[in-house]
């Protein structure tokens, strides 16, 4: 039998030349390597509080924290958990780790107990930093060992808790006076490969169980300087500038590309351990945000929201999305209320790394990339765009469709796994969101696929009414199947009071698809 030819397919790459990426340092000493040259620039600021730790002070907490972890029993390749929003500590762990080279299991303490477990067996975690109102959930759940404020062992789970020493859970060590008795001097030197493993992030669990994905100090080190380094960086910041850190840093995005990626680039990072509207606009305003990254719910609130006029967010420079699709009716509306900033997209997984295409109108020299577009790859990467499947060793397969246009931009249109298949017709439910989210009377959509007799797969929309409106489901019909082809139109539209989204910004299909299943 002969055998078919292989598909011809055009591998693309970034338009900016490759970068020396510096795989020889462990992630810590790569992303401090300019705090020498910084110390006493802002490095991490408790937007609440307004506590700054300049990089000098971050450097050394940091260090003081791995002294800390090493007279507990932390040592080279031990798992840390850290369940806990955005704060500061968040960010002295997981370089603290690294400093010894263990690895850190960031989990998200709005989980269940029973997800939280699943996450602490699946990596094997030795010591769990978080705050004492989480503590609980260690102690609900009968499979979490018992909590001892012992040394690391086996049998025991050794809990840190952040908050005042007063409120310290019994059983718990207190993180601060942890820090106050450790001697910056006693952090073992460790040998450290680049492949071992420095952080262990959990994908979103968007389409299935959230997996657990093993980053090298040399992947992380790769992701972060694809993004920063370079005569001409793809996300151009430095000192001077300040990065908004509200989405969570349990999830790939804002560990890499705002914490790792602000620090690396000698930029002050603002935490903040939640989104509230009111709080992230006057955070923006107090400390001068220049570099601001979002996904799409958090766009569409920047967009819809009268609160933001009367803020003053004219510091923005830069508005980075990513994480879900984005359409161009939603990036022009957002556009339109922050004129002076660039708004972009970047594109990536918690496998990749995480980031594959980025904006390239945010780099140093920057180009043009059109409304829309997740950029183009960045450097040292490469990218097929193919209608098959490809088993080729050594590329990741996203479960992502998507097309490069003529000028290299990338444009993801939605998951494989999303796809609505009316009569074998494909129907990207992205595609009708962003055109649903651009009606002024409609404050929120997603759409997902019904089960038909005829049809196979037939889409159906649900639809958050915008304050006021009384809009019918006729209409919202009528709007959309006036801009799309006959198999693409709304078959019946559910009002509802809020679409179910991930912290990480997406859209939960599956809660939607089980609540028409259950109708
Ligand atoms: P799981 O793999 O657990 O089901 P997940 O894929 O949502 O969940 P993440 O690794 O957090 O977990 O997200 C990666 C996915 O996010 C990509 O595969 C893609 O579908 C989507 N994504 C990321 N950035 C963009 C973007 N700019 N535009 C469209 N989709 C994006
Ligand atoms: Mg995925």
């Amino acid at each position: 039998v002969e055998e078919a030819p292989p598909e011809a397919v055009t591998v693309f790459r970034s338009k900016l030349p490759d970068i020396d990426i510096p795989s020889h340092l462990p992630l810590h000493e790569y992303c401090f390597a300019r705090a020498a040259e910084l110390p006493d620039a802002p490095c991490l600021i408790a937007a609440a509080t307004g506590r700054t730790y300049t990089f000098a002070e971050t450097r050394l907490l940091c260090r003081r924290a791995a002294a800390a972890l090493h007279r507990l029993g932390v040592g080279h390749g031990d798992r840390v958990m850290v369940l806990l929003q955005n704060c500061v500590e968040f960010a002295v762990a997981f370089f603290a780790a690294s400093f010894l080279g263990a690895v850190t299991t960031a989990a998200n303490p709005f989980c269940t107990p029973q997800e939280i477990h699943k996450q602490f067996k699946a990596s094997g975690v030795k010591l769990i930093l978080t705050q004492s109102v989480y503590v609980d959930k260690l102690r609900q759940h009968e499979a979490f060992p018992r909590i001892d404020a012992c040394t690391v062992g086996d049998d025991t789970l050794t809990v840190i808790t952040i908050d005042d020493d007063e409120a310290t859970p019994e059983g718990c060590l207190p993180f601060w006076d942890l820090i106050a008795d450790a001697d910056e001097g006693s952090v073992p030197e460790v040998a450290i490969s680049p492949d071992d493993p420095v952080a262990l992030p959990f994908s979103s669990g968007t389409t299935g169980l959230p997996k657990g994905v093993v980053l090298t100090h040399r992947s992380v080190v790769s992701g972060v300087a694809q993004q920063v380094d370079g005569e001409n960086p793809n996300l151009h910041m430095g000192a001077g500038d300040v990065a908004l850190c509200v989405l969570p840093l349990f999830h790939i995005f804002s560990l890499n590309s705002v914490l790792l990626c602000a620090v690396r680039a000698g930029a002050a990072v603002a935490l903040m351990p939640r989104f509230e509207m009111g709080a992230m606009l006057g955070a923006i305003e107090r400390w001068r945000v220049t570099v601001a990254a979002v996904v799409p719910p958090l766009v569409l609130a920047l967009a819809k929201n009268p609160f933001v006029e009367r803020h003053d967010l004219s510091s923005i420079r830069i508005v980075l999305s990513g994480a879900a699709p984005l359409g161009k009716e939603l990036e022009d509306a957002l556009r339109a209320r922050l004129p002076q900033a660039i708004f972009g997209q970047g594109y990536g997984m918690t496998e990749a790394g995480p980031v594959l295409s980025m904006c390239p109108a945010f780099a140093k020299e920057p180009t043009p990339a059109k409304s829309g577009s997740c950029g183009t790859v960045v450097r040292n990467a490469e990218l097929k765009a193919t209608a098959a499947t490809i088993d080729v060793e050594g590329w990741l397969h996203t479960g992502d469709i998507g097309y490069v246009d003529d000028d290299d931009e990338v444009f993801i249109v939605d998951r494989v796994k999303e796809l609505i298949k009316f009569k074998g017709f494909q129907v990207p439910p992205a595609e009708l969101e962003s055109l649903l989210i651009a009606h002024p009377s409609i404050a929120d959509a997603a759409v997902v696929p019904q089960k038909d007799d005829v049809a196979g797969e037939v889409p159906v929309a649900f639809v958050v009414r915008a304050a006021d409106s009384d809009i019918t489901e006729e209409s919202i019909k009528e709007f959309i199947s006036k801009q799309v082809v006959f198999y693409k139109r709304l078959h019946k539209v559910h009002f509802i009071h809020a679409i179910p989204k991930s912290a990480s910004g997406k859209i939960l299909r599956r809660e939607l698809r089980a609540k028409l299943a259950a109708c």
